[in-house]
């Protein structure tokens, strides 16, 4: 067997061992003489695995009693709209900042249930940075603020929570979920896909403080509305059950491996590897504002399509996969999730130096 150094956005590399894992507990979990895939999510032994999954949710998160967690479906890009149908109720209006593309299209769909309003952006300088916001930029009476906390296109990350005073912060976590400790009290709702970071595609995680919930539009589709699910304990309908399953071994992985300090200081370690290279290449350059580069996507350029194409063409067949750049932006990316080994990271640097060495 040969597995490949997979730099995917996403769906991306899943931690070796909880494929395995998964792998011996496939058709007989657990004595149950059934494959997780297979059992009734009404099932006492599935019910162990999606409170197990939330338990270990909370612990590795510090995840406050006043908040739930929600295991739902749709992706990440569902929530663009269930947001403003749950909290645009107030005075109807919303503050974005806008740092890509992706919250640029949560903006845009905000603006079809309300005010969207866009506080901040780095869009005309191709979102090469974060804005640096103050408690003035936003709109008092906004019902939230909007963020995007890792730009996963663009390589960037939040290295502070803005402060909104009293309308709730809400993150789009996708791209940097569990990488590294976060303080969910300072937001009102967190909220990610699962594939980039914590598990298989299929399953979104919404962390949202509970007296928040139950001001949700009337005409809200039962399935967006996150007091119904949280009422439900996500068993409104059946829940992404395998996915989930896989969420609550990779977040054992982390607790066994020492928790989000622990993950964040590999993460760090990782990171520094690719930027110094980055930085001392005279072939190949990180264009984003260096206090505000993201620890999981790292985006690079030689500045010639053609010798980028042909970079992206021979680290594939060397075993590095994916790091073609996002399509709208081109050149390369390299994501670096908590399951890339430093290993990885390292041999990648080794492969980079030879390219520039042999294409000088
Ligand atoms: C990938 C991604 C999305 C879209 O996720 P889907 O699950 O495909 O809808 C949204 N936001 C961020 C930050 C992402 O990285």
């Amino acid at each position: 067997m040969s597995r490949v150094y997979n730099f995917s956005a996403g769906p991306s590399m899943l931690p070796e061992s909880v494929l395995n894992r998964a792998a011996a507990e496939m058709l007989d979990y657990k004595g149950s003489g059934q494959s997780v895939m297979e059992m009734s999510h009404r099932s006492k032994v599935y019910d162990g695995i999606i409170k197990e999954a939330e338990a270990l949710f909370r612990e590795v998160l510090n995840i406050p009693d006043n908040y739930k967690v929600l295991f739902l479906q749709g992706g990440a890009s569902t929530q663009f709209a269930a947001i403003p149908l749950n909290f645009m109720n107030g005075s109807g209006k919303a503050d974005y900042v806008l740092t890509g593309q992706f919250s640029t299209k949560a903006y845009k769909e905000a603006c079809k249930y309300g005010e969207a309003r866009v506080a901040a952006s780095s869009k005309e300088d191709t979102f090469s940075y974060i804005p640096r916001l103050e408690k003035s930029d936003f709109d008092s009476e906004a019902d939230y603020v909007y963020i995007c906390f890792n730009n996963t296109i663009y390589g960037t990350t939040y290295k502070y929570i803005p402060d909104t005073g009293d309308v709730p912060l809400f993150a789009d976590v996708s791209s940097c979920f569990l990488s590294e400790p976060m303080d969910v009290t300072k937001f009102g709702l967190i909220y990610g896909g699962a594939q980039k970071n914590i598990g298989p595609a299929g399953l979104t995680v919404v962390i949202v403080r509970e007296d928040l919930l139950g001001n949700e539009r009337d005409y809200t589709p039962s399935m967006l509305s996150y007091k119904l699910m949280a009422d439900n304990d996500s068993m409104y309908n059946t829940p992404p059950c395998y996915s989930i399953y896989i969420c609550k071994l990779v977040l054992e992985w982390i607790k066994s491996i020492g928790g989000l300090e622990a993950m964040k200081e590999r993460n760090e370690a990782k990171a520094k590897v690719l930027y110094d290279f980055l930085d001392n290449s005279k072939l190949f350059k990180n264009g984003v504002k260096k206090e505000d580069r993201s620890l999981m996507n790292v985006t690079f350029v030689t500045g010639n399509a053609d010798l980028d194409a042909k970079f992206v063409k021979e680290a594939a067949e060397a075993g590095f996969v994916n790091l073609k750049g996002h399509r709208s932006v081109g050149g390369m990316r390299a994501s670096i999730y908590n399951a890339m080994p430093y290993e990885g990271v390292e041999k990648l640097v080794e492969f980079m130096a030879e390219f520039e060495k042999n294409n000088a």
